[in-house]
């Protein structure tokens, strides 16, 4: 049998392993499939790399163009993905398992490559909220802006998820415009290093932007710089000692941890026996203990049922699991496959056995469970395991020990106060699940438990069909947790793009700020062109460009016209005396509606041209009553543009109506979407 050299990716070159390797078995035969490590990794050649070639050619980018860039990459990977199925078996996984991993990462490239193109500007300069006044006259703002920084994002992830592991970090990491080397866990290395080169294979990427350590790190850490950053994901003993290392504290050098986690899920009072919820708690707790042989991040290892139910929840999931089929994953019929190495089988044992001197085992016997498929029997096989400990109260190990493995415990809880703080004895998870239908349970579990979770997830009968999944990190939604899960935050659209930049306040006066953000903003210079700018293509039309009306005087017969025509018979707007017992008028007023209509009435240019479709109005406030005899007038300026696909973007206009005494009666953010070209 050939064994692999599994290679890192060095400033353009692979290496191979050397002498330092470390030999990499697999989970199903136990046999010696690949070799991984290099004892002289030139870690300052990949260091200067990353940062001088990659870091360059990304920040040149903007963030549509990196966008685009990870569009195109997980397109590549999905034609791909066959390769990654057939090499990932060795791990242990099913069919099943690579669905997550794989396709979940692919799928996760895809989120962010559309959050960048839909959330973030086709600029340099993300801007984090709105401009904050900061003088009277409106001369000197103030503007947060986000920039990535200079520096590599190291990336050493787990063994358990070597494809979505890497993807998850990599995807916002590019995104936000910082190059990467990426540091897989050895035992299942081989599989990163394939996504890699068929990442590097597209030839999409530009030099520098990712490079790959196959084996151990050597000194790296040690060499990295305030600019740089680490995203670890491992255990949290690992995590202890990489996060106080000197250079790291010394160099305040950002460390974004995701770690062990006692997660749990807790059947509402609601769920009995025989309701929808019940049955999806059996359902989902078992399919945690089962999918990746519970070495996920997000496995439930607690159980929590209120105690009348508890005989009824350890019946109907020992039932289940018994169903379960242990055995080699590259059979379909397989539902469980096998840890990834002896060494975590060793681990998975002995933790369990802590988890035992507390608790009950109800079903799995390490020592004596079916293996299916012959050339399984000397894999790294372990049936799922359920405990019972029927005083959570006095355990300590079932709220302490993660059994990264197909382990998981059943304890009771008295009411839903006492179900809180054994939740939280967890000090701290990545995901808590409540499956009950009730909103008080849910809003008063939220008050107890959410300051300790990174993610509460609640199912019940009416979002069971569409729902992801307790251990489902999602692109969208943020993953991570407080205290022991590593105080780390990935993912959450753009927010988890965050971690690769800096942010930083800007003041200045109106005109700097809007240089800066390529966003309009009051105050700063309008730009008279001669054409209307409806007649204007995208590209053509300028920041700052500014369009002002003619008045319009509002009578009596508009406001009467547009009360019967639409139904707004308000009495606000038919009635003077009612009016004028209301406190915000001082008489019969003409309805915002009328306003915006006929403020359309005065800018728009009717000739078929640029402009396609008027998609929405944002922050839209009316701030003055307009009684009839007012006279209205409207500006118009072009304040943001964004690209949105090759035929048209999408143009923000700052709109302001005054009335004849140039005060402000109403202000909004038009959207329209404008072709490129003039048609
Ligand atoms: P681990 O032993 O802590 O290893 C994690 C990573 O750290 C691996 O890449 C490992 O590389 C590397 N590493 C270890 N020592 C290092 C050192 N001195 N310098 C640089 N890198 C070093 O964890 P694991 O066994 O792979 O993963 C299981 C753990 O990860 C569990 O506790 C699980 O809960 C946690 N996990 C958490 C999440 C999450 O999102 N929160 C997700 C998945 C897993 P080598 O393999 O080469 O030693």
């Amino acid at each position: 049998m050939t064994v692999q050299d599994v290679e890192s990716f060095v400033a353009g070159q692979w290496i191979g392993p050397d002498s330092a390797a470390r030999e990499i078995h697999s989970a199903i035969t136990g046999d010696i499939i690949a070799r991984a490590g290099n004892g002289s990794l030139d870690v300052d050649t990949m260091l200067d790399h990353a940062r001088n070639v990659g870091g360059l050619a990304l920040r040149a980018l903007t963030f549509h163009d990196r966008a685009k860039m990870l569009k195109a990459l997980a397109l590549h990977l999905e034609q791909h993905k066959q390769q990654l199925y057939d090499i990932s078996f060795a791990t242990g996984a099913t069919q099943k398992d690579h669905v997550i991993d794989i396709d979940g990462g692919i799928g996760t490239m895809f989120v962010f490559a559309s959050k960048g193109r839909r959330e973030l500007p086709d600029a340099h300069v993300y801007l984090d909220g709105d401009f904050e006044p900061l003088s009277r006259n409106g001369t000197f703002l103030g503007q947060h802006i986000c920039t990535p920084m200079h520096g590599v994002a190291v990336h050493i992830n787990a063994f358990n998820f070597p494809v979505w592991g890497m993807l998850e970090k990599l995807a916002p990491s590019l995104l936000g415009g910082m190059p990467v080397i990426v540091k897989p866990a050895t035992a299942s290395c081989y599989v990163t290093e394939l996504c890699v080169r068929i990442m590097l294979d597209s030839g999409i990427l530009p030099a520098g932007a990712l490079q790959l350590v196959s084996g151990g790190l050597g000194n790296m850490l040690d060499k990295l710089i305030s600019q740089d950053i680490v995203g670890f994901t491992g255990s949290a003993d690992t995590a202890r000692s990489l996060r106080s290392a000197p250079p790291i504290l010394s160099n305040a050098i950002r460390f974004v941890a995701e770690q062990d986690s006692l997660n749990s899920s807790v059947l509402g009072p609601d769920a009995t026996p025989g309701t929808p919820e019940f049955d999806l708690f059996v359902k989902e707790v078992a399919r945690e203990m089962t999918t990746k042989a519970g070495q996920k991040c997000t496995a439930i290892r607690r159980i929590f049922a209120p105690r009348p139910i508890v005989p009824a929840v350890l019946d109907a999931i020992t039932t289940t699991l018994a169903k379960a089929t242990v055995g080699d994953p590259r059979d379909s019929a397989t539902r469980m496959g096998a840890l990834i190495s002896v060494a975590q089988k060793k681990d998975v044992l002995e933790k369990a056995d802590m988890i035992g001197a507390e608790a009950e085992r109800v079903f799995g016997d390490p020592h004596n469970f079916e293996i299916a498929g012959p050339d399984a029997q000397n894999g790294s096989f372990v049936p799922p395991m359920l405990f019972h400990c029927d005083t959570p109260d006095t355990g300590v190990s079932v709220h302490d020990v993660e059994v990264f493995g197909p382990v998981s415990t059943v304890m009771p809880y008295e009411d839903i106060d006492h179900a809180i703080g054994l939740v939280n004895r967890g000090k701290g998870s990545l995901v808590a699940s409540v499956i009950t239908r009730d909103g008080e349970v849910a809003r008063h579990m939220v008050r107890g438990a959410a300051a300790f979770h990174g993610r509460l997830y609640f199912n019940n009968r009416d979002s069971m069909n569409e729902s992801t999944g307790h251990g489902s990190p999602l692109p969208h939604m943020v993953h991570g947790g407080p205290g022991r899960a590593g105080g780390g935050e990935e993912l959450g659209g753009v927010r988890g793009v965050m971690h690769y930049m800096q942010r930083t306040a800007i003041q200045g006066s109106p005109d700097i700020l809007t240089a800066i953000g390529q966003k309009w903003v009051p105050g700063a210079q309008e730009i008279k062109h001669e054409d209307h700018p409806f007649t204007r293509s995208f590209h053509a039309l300028v920041i700052g460009e500014t369009f002002k009306t003619q008045p319009r005087v509002i009578t009596v017969a508009d406001i009467e016209h547009f009360a019967e025509f639409t139904g707004d018979t308000f009495y606000a707007h038919m009635d003077d005396d009612a009016a004028r017992r209301n406190p915000f008028f001082p008489g019969r007023v003409a309805h915002g509606y009328l306003l915006l209509s006929f403020a359309a009435g005065l800018f728009v240019q009717p000739d078929e041209g640029p402009v396609l479709a008027n998609t929405g109005l944002d922050n839209l406030r009316f701030m003055k009553p307009v009684e009839a005899g007012d006279a209205i007038k409207v500006r118009l300026t072009t304040k943001q543009k964004t690209p949105r696909n090759d035929e048209y973007g999408e143009v923000r206009w700052h709109v302001t109506l005054t009335n004849q005494h140039d005060e402000r009666v109403a202000e909004y953010d038009l959207l329209t979407m404008n072709s490129y070209d003039t048609r």
